[in-house]
C-alpha cells in the first residue's frame, strides 16, 4: 500500500517535464503577459511615435524624418520597438498597431503643414506580416486621405526578408502602393537575402544601407568596399542612397565622398518626440546638419580627400 502511494507521487515518463518544456512553458507564460500587457498598452494609448531626420548630404537640409514607435511604459518608463514588435508580430495586432502608426504620422504631417512647416516627407516601418495582410492598401490609403491638396507624405520602409515569400505578389503590391505617390525603400539593406535579380525587378525607390556596415565605414577595408559597392549599384538602378546609424564626422565625410544622397544618425539627431521635432524645423531646424557640411570647406577636416582615395584603394584590394 505504502509502495503504490510512493510510487504514485513519483512523477512517470508521461507527466515528468523536461526543462526544456519547463523553459518553454515559462516563455510561453512570459509571452502572454506581455502579450496582455501590450493589448492594454494599445487601449490605453500608451504608444507614441519618436521622429529622426533624413538629411541630404550635399547641404546638410533635413529632408524627411522616420517615424519610429515607442512603448510609454507607466512603470518602466520608455521601450524601444526591438523588446515589443516581435509580440505584437506574433500576436497578430501588429496590423491594428501598423494601421495606428500610418493615422498617426498623417496627422503629425498634417499639422506641420498647417503650421506652416516645410512639408517633409514621413517614413513609416512596415512589418512583413502588415504588408502581406490583405487590409493594407485600404488601410494606406485611408491614412493618406488627409485634408490636403495631393496627399501627405507618407513613405514606408520595409525589409528584404519580406520580398522572399512571394515575389510576384509583392511586386503587385508594391507598384499599386506607389500609384498612391507612396515612396517605398528597403531598409537595413546588405543584411537579408535579397538576390541582385530580385532587386532589379523591384518597384521601389530607395535603398538603405545598413547600420553595421556604416559603423565600420571608416575603420574596416571591407565594409568600405560594401558600403561603395551598395552605392553604385543603387545608382545604376536608379535608386536613391540613404545611410543608416551615421555617428561619427568622419563617416559622414566618407559618405559623402562616396556620393551617398542622404543620411540619417546620431550625429544629426536622435529621435525625438513630436514636440521635438517641431521645434527643430521650427527654429531653423536645419543648423546642426548644415554647419557639418559647412566644415566641409573648413580646415578641420577628419578625414583629406587623398587619405580617403588611399583607404578606398585599399578596400578596392581587399575586395579583389
Ligand atoms: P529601423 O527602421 O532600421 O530604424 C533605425 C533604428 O536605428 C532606430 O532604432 C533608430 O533609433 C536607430 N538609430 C538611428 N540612428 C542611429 C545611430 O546613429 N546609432 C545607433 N546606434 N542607432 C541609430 P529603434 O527606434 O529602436 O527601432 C528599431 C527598429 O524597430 C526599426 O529599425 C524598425 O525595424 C522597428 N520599428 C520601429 N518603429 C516601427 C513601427 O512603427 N513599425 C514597425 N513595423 N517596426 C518599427
Ligand atoms: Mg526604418
Ligand atoms: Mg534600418
Amino acid at each position: 500500500m505504502e509502495l503504490k502511494a510512493t510510487r504514485s507521487r513519483r512523477p512517470t515518463a508521461a507527466t515528468q517535464l523536461s526543462d526544456l518544456q519547463v523553459d518553454t512553458l515559462l516563455d510561453k507564460r512570459q509571452r502572454d503577459k506581455g502579450i496582455k500587457e501590450l493589448r492594454r498598452a494599445v487601449d490605453d494609448q500608451q504608444l507614441l511615435l519618436h521622429y529622426q531626420p533624413k538629411v541630404n548630404s550635399r547641404d546638410g537640409r533635413i529632408v524627411g524624418l522616420e517615424a519610429l514607435i515607442r512603448w510609454n511604459h507607466p512603470t518602466r518608463g520608455t521601450i524601444a520597438p526591438a523588446q515589443f514588435i516581435p509580440l505584437l508580430e506574433e500576436s497578430g495586432m501588429i496590423v491594428e498597431v501598423g494601421s495606428w502608426v500610418l493615422g498617426q504620422a498623417a496627422a503629425d504631417f498634417l499639422s506641420w503643414t498647417q503650421l506652416g512647416l516645410a512639408p517633409l516627407r514621413i517614413a513609416v516601418n512596415v512589418s512583413p506580416n502588415q504588408l502581406k495582410h490583405r487590409d493594407f492598401l485600404n488601410e494606406l490609403e485611408k491614412a493618406l486621405r488627409v485634408d490636403l491638396p495631393g496627399h501627405a507624405g507618407i513613405d514606408i520602409e520595409i525589409t528584404e526578408d519580406v520580398l522572399m515569400d512571394d515575389l510576384d505578389a509583392c511586386i503587385q503590391k508594391l507598384s499599386a502602393i506607389r500609384e498612391l505617390g507612396v515612396r517605398v525603400a528597403i531598409d537595413d539593406f546588405g543584411t537579408g537575402y535579397s538576390s541582385l535579380r530580385y532587386l532589379a525587378r523591384l518597384p521601389i525607390d530607395t535603398l538603405k544601407i545598413d547600420r553595421s556596415f556604416v559603423a565600420m565605414v571608416t575603420e574596416s577595408p571591407n565594409d568600405l568596399a560594401i558600403v561603395s559597392a551598395i552605392i553604385v549599384l543603387a545608382h545604376g538602378l536608379n535608386l536613391d542612397v540613404v545611410a543608416e546609424g551615421v555617428e561619427t564626422e568622419e563617416q559622414r565625410k566618407f559618405l559623402r565622398l562616396l556620393r551617398c544622397d542622404e543620411m540619417q544618425g546620431f550625429l544629426f539627431s536622435k529621435p525625438v518626440p513630436k514636440d521635438a521635432i517641431e521645434q527643430m524645423l521650427r527654429s531653423g531646424a536645419n543648423t546642426t546638419a548644415q554647419a557639418h557640411v559647412a566644415s566641409d570647406s573648413s580646415s578641420s577636416r577628419t578625414v583629406s580627400e587623398p587619405e580617403f582615395r588611399k583607404r578606398r584603394e585599399a578596400a578596392q584590394k581587399a575586395w579583389n
